[in-house]
């Protein structure tokens, strides 16, 4: 079984068809999406028509429950807020209806999927430390976890012995006992200095996580973006990807 699992897309069309032709090329079993397909980005329409295309799972992130009108935008900051202002009014109400639908928590064979903590997916917590990954791990059972919301990706393996330890690098070749948590990065808004689209593919038969980077066009994301009246900082963000 091969997952191909992506997130945080944000409305980045060019970076999400881009990861989309990838997903083409590898013929997973399942494709997951694992949610904030909007705010922040210019095309949230054909973000969410992409997705219902082609995702099977597909999970709510913070973005997606706030343009759907489900939770407030209290603990948004001000760029934050401004950009699902202008989601709200730019999305179709079909699209909203589908971001209304989208599920928290998704289990599907060895594999657990949520955009924040599995173990409490509306709290929307941040997951940056190994005492939080821990936290997941304890609460959990499934020997994959996979998670997005902080647009950083990476690998965190964890066997009863050696405990948990972030992998360098953004390969993991399964070893018998161990559980994985795999934050994979963000399509349309990453965060961690490579502006590339991330996702992460897991070929459970073979033994290996991978996440990969897919180059897209920055330049026109970002010139949408500027021509749509969002805040130019997130024009600027894709091309430093912090
Ligand atoms: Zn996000």
């Amino acid at each position: 079984m091969r997952y191909f699992v992506f997130s945080d897309v944000h409305g980045n069309v060019e970076a999400l068809e881009r990861v989309l032709e990838e997903a083409d090329r590898l013929r997973p079993d399942f494709i997951v999406s694992l949610g904030d397909v909007v705010g922040y980005g210019a095309n949230p329409n054909e973000c969410v028509a992409l997705v219902q295309e082609r995702a099977s799972l597909r999970l709510a992130g913070n973005h997606d429950v706030a343009a759907a009108g489900l939770i407030d935008t209290d603990s948004f900051n001000e760029t934050a807020e401004r950009a699902i202002r202008w989601t709200c009014r730019t999305i179709s109400p079909p699209s909203r209806e589908l971001l209304g639908e989208y599920d928290t928590v998704r289990r599907h064979g060895d594999c657990v999927f949520a955009h924040a903590s599995p173990a409490a997916p509306m709290d929307w917590e941040y997951i940056y430390t190994l005492n939080q990954a821990n936290t997941i791990l304890a609460k959990t059972s499934e020997r994959y976890i996979f998670i997005g919301h902080t647009h950083v990706p990476g690998i965190i393996a964890h066997d009863g012995a050696r405990g948990s330890r972030v992998l360098r690098g953004t390969f993991a070749a399964v070893s018998p006992g161990s559980r994985y948590l795999v934050n994979v990065g963000s399509v349309g808004q990453p965060r961690d200095g490579v502006a590339a689209a991330s996702y992460a593919l897991l070929d459970a038969h073979k033994g290996t996580i991978n996440i990969r980077r897919i180059p897209y066009d920055v330049r026109g994301a970002q010139e949408k973006i500027r021509s749509a009246g969002l805040p130019e900082s997130l024009a600027a963000r894709l091309a430093t990807a912090r």
